[in-house]
């Protein structure tokens, strides 16, 4: 018997730490961890001790004689994992306690952002002696994504949220909610009142397509519309047009298939979960019969996991489909690789039934791939896409509604280096370096998306977090950080209540 991690895995490896034989991968630093689409757990060398389970923040780890019918293939694609990277080095690995060094002043560090990412950074930080730590978030409430980017219905990933809640009720922290950096207050005023100042406000732009129409009415981005069913107060007086039969999802990612899940599901399935009235009675009122998920390459180059795929699969009242034409090219390119990985042929096994399938259900989900976006037809709004395919014709599909998810993109912050290309701040190891001479500005750090692009599950900001704070404190050891020059600062405002 053995313990199995499954689909809402959230990567943050508390899971790791505990594991009295080491038999969880990939871990953090490791390579393939950033991108990994979840942990796996060895059941070769488990020992079945349920420490893991009882600390997985989204309780994501089951006992196998425990798995629901949904999550069963979960057991093998835990095994496979191993089959393709053998356990090597399970080992006890020592637990790190940081710890600032003797006879040096309290630590004062400015965090920007109450997402993941900054309250990784908060609670490594705030968890030692010596040290305080400030929370400045624009929004009057606490979590970032979790709360404004994850799907409703992922209840088990949203209650991560669960876990960051005690460090904004720590002593040594304090919560200025309400508070936007670069309006409200400067970067500059944050970092005299600081040692340091930790950017992990996120990602908030969105990749474009760069076609004709792609700002008439009816083309929406992804963010818009995840915010908007998430009741992100910025997104308040949206509206979207859900009376036609068919929607376009392009992407070919995670937020593809949570937007395709939420048109296409039955409404009563989000009836208690915390999405946003306006957008329940919405969905109530949808014409919606196809949500077509459009993608520029193959299913086999998705950048979903394959977890979520399969959980599109067993959605009641949906039917998934694909295009048999679409699938034989992808068969032929995971023959032609020279160590196509098991979970890429389950995936395409996934998508091989969908292309198999008589639609029975009311809904359906049409996943279809290469793809190329060309045109969105119409006036002032959108009636239509147009996509260029591999064999050089043009592929009508008629709409109004067209929901861009092809990915999130950093955007400058007033005060900080920006490098336009990546859409990232410059760093090196978390510390803003100027973009022309490389040498790192003062005090000044980042983490998250900003900083490393917008990819990893929420719990790969916990790596990444401990990254720069590790940057940070060789940085205070070493007497780099000037000394705050005014203290305390205004307006310390309570975290609002409230969970994920
Ligand atoms: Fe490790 Fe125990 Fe979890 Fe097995 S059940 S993976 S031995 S912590």
């Amino acid at each position: 018997m053995t313990f199995v991690i499954t689909q809402s895995c959230c990567n943050d490896s508390s899971c790791v730490a505990v594991c009295p034989v080491q038999c969880i991968r990939p871990l953090p630093g490791e390579a393939g961890f950033t991108a990994a689409e979840q942990l796996y757990i060895d059941p070769a060398t488990c020992i079945d001790c349920g420490a893991c389970a009882e600390e997985c923040p989204v309780d994501a780890i089951v006992h196998d004689a425990e798995l629901p019918a949904h999550l069963k293939e979960f057991r093998s694609i835990n095994a496979d994992y191993f089959a393709e990277h053998p356990l090597e080095d399970a080992a006890p690995r020592p637990l790190v306690r940081r710890r600032l060094p003797r006879g040096r002043p309290r630590l004062q560090v400015a965090v920007v952002g109450s997402g993941p990412a900054a309250l990784y950074a908060a609670g490594e930080l705030s968890e030692m002696r010596g040290v305080e730590v400030t929370i400045v978030e624009k929004l009057t409430a606490p979590y970032g994504l979790v709360r404004f980017g994850v799907a409703p219905d992922h209840e088990p990933t949203r209650r991560i949220a669960q876990r960051f809640a005690p460090i904004l009720q720590r002593p040594n922290v304090t919560c200025l909610f309400g508070v936007e950096v670069g309006k409200d207050i400067g970067i500059e005023e944050l970092r005299r009142h600081h040692h340091a100042v930790i950017w992990a406000a996120g990602a908030f732009g969105d990749r474009s397509l760069g076609i004709a129409g792609e700002n008439l009415e009816g083309s929406v981005s992804a963010r818009d519309f995840v915010a908007w069913y998430n009741g992100h107060p910025d997104a308040a007086g949206f509206r979207f047009d859900l009376s036609g039969r068919r929607v376009v999802v392009i992407g070919n990612g995670n937020v593809a298939l949570d937007i395709a899940r939420l048109l296409a599901q039955p409404v009563t399935s989000l009836d208690h979960t915390p999405i946003a009235p306006r957008a329940l009675q919405a969905l109530r009122e949808s014409a919606i019969e196809e949500v077509v998920v459009a993608a520029r390459r193959g299913p086999a180059s998705a950048a979903y996991g394959t977890g979520e795929l399969l959980a599109l699969s067993h959605l009641p009242g949906v039917d998934l489909l694909a295009h048999d034409g679409e699938i034989s090219v992808a068969e032929h390119e995971l023959r032609a690789a020279s160590r196509p990985s098991r979970d890429l042929w389950r995936r395409l096994d996934v998508v091989r039934k969908a292309a198999t399938r008589t639609p029975e259900e009311p809904r359906r989900i049409t996943l279809r791939y290469r793809l190329a976006p060309a045109a969105l037809t119409g006036d002032t709004a959108v009636t239509g896409i147009l996509f260029d395919r591999p064999d050089g014709t043009t592929e009508r599909i008629d709409t109004a509604l067209v929901i861009r998810a092809v990915g999130f993109r950093g955007r400058p912050v007033t005060g900080l280096p920006f490098d336009p290309a990546t859409g990232t701040i410059p760093n090196r190891a978390g510390r803003i370096v100027a973009p022309t001479s490389g040498e790192p500005l003062r005090g000044l750090y980042c983490t998250g998306w900003i900083r490393r692009g917008p990819a990893g599950a929420i719990g790969v900001n916990r790596a990444d977090a401990a990254e720069t704070i590790t940057s940070l404190l060789d940085d205070f050891a070493s007497g780099h950080l000037p000394a705050p020059e005014t203290l305390p600062l205004p307006r310390p405002l309570s975290p609002p209540g409230g969970g994920g």
